[in-house]
């Protein structure tokens, strides 16, 4: 079994409310993972080989890992046993010291969650200005330039499909960034909004992402925000329910998390633990999981494109009919493809 994806989710506790986020209608109980528990994960992951070559670890399902008070070791401990990690911040705590740490022990990718401009970050009721803010992010991009670290630095926004395609939105953040690097920012974003307005693939792609290189190893990545599984921007109790669907949680390149309390879940997605399965990392490790007859189960529901929990049908379903159908039958092919890896990457190189 590798996975191509283990989420851990190191503290599910945040600084900041993002409105396209579901972590103020979270439930569940704040928490930090403590450091025996990570370092005990780790060491089975790394004994057992359970991340495919290109895989890696996430420390986020919700939550900003960075606040977690010993996410420094954490970080340091899951290099020193050569894994991947991908960290996902809202760059808030990313001082120059942090960053300049983060790129010494080759932290493999960080993706910073930006907001489009002053009036959206403060929206999502952060603890720093916004001039402060911008601070630590421009820092970050500074010292790649001047380091060239084997780190890729990734800007994330999330718009909303209609401004994509219309091309309606200025990203004044990012636009504020490549000042002061010296890169022409009008310029600039007319050809990243060129690359959806044109290319046929990347429109009947969305909501996937589109990547456009800053500077070498720094990218921007616009993408269109996502429901977490109908919770976000639609009526729950509207999105009509996938009949059938597919996923690759628990299976062969596919994917797992950890919450913050040890319990398994299939997916980064599951905020609320609703795909939790019915045992915790302290009582049940990897090796006994693996073997279990739930994670059998779950992954051969998957295969035959019935969907486990009520969270999927949601997730695979729609607020539209025509959202509805096209993610069951997508998802069904998609995941049930051998090989759907190269599918995909193939398919990330005609949209290129
Ligand atoms: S920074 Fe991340 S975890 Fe925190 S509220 Fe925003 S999206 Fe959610
Ligand atoms: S189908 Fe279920 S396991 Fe897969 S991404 Fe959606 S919620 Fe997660």
């Amino acid at each position: 079994m590798f996975f191509s994806q283990i989420s851990i989710e190191i503290t599910n506790i945040c600084n900041f409310s993002c409105n396209f986020c579901p972590i103020g209608k979270m439930q569940r109980k704040r928490a930090y993972m403590s450091f025996e528990t990570v370092k005990r994960i780790v060491d089975e992951i790394s004994e057992l080989h359970l991340l495919s070559s290109d895989g890696h670890i996430n420390p986020y399902i919700v939550g900003e890992p960075l606040m977690h008070p010993q996410a420094d070791q954490i970080f340091k401990y899951i290099k020193s046993k050569s894994l991947k990690i991908l960290l996902n911040t809202n760059a808030s705590l990313l001082t120059s010291d942090t960053i300049k740490f983060l790129y010494d022990i080759h932290i493999d990718k960080i993706t910073i969650n930006l907001s489009k401009n002053k009036d959206e970050f403060y929206m999502r009721k952060p603890k720093l200005s916004y001039e402060e803010h911008l601070g630590n992010v421009t820092d970050a991009v500074k010292q790649h330039i001047k380091r060239n670290p084997s780190t890729e630095l990734e800007f994330l926004i999330l718009l909303h499909k209609r401004d994509i395609i219309k091309n309606s939105v200025e990203i004044q953040s990012i636009m504020q960034i490549l000042d002061q690097i010296g890169i022409e920012s009008v310029l600039f974003m007319k050809d990243v909004f060129a690359g959806f307005r044109y290319n046929f693939f990347r429109r009947i792609q969305l909501p996937f992402v589109i990547r456009k290189e800053l500077v070498p190893g720094v990218n921007l990545a616009i993408g269109v925000s996502h429901s977490w599984a109908g919770n976000i921007g639609t009526d729950y109790g509207k999105v009509k329910k996938a009949i059938i669907g597919s996923c690759n949680a628990l299976r062969k390149d596919g994917q797992i998390a950890i919450l913050a309390d040890g319990t398994y879940a299939l997916c980064c997605l599951d905020y609320e633990g609703r795909t939790r399965l019915p045992f915790k990392y302290e009582d049940c490790n990897f090796s006994k999981l693996l073997n279990s007859k739930e994670f059998k189960r779950i992954a051969s529901e998957f295969r035959r494109c019935h969907l486990p929990y009520e969270f999927c049908k949601c997730c695979r379903g729609g607020d539209t009919n025509a959202k509805w159908l096209v993610n069951q039958l997508f998802s069904c092919i998609y995941y049930n493809i051998p090989h759907y890896k190269v599918f995909r990457h193939l398919a990330n190189i005609i949209t290129r």
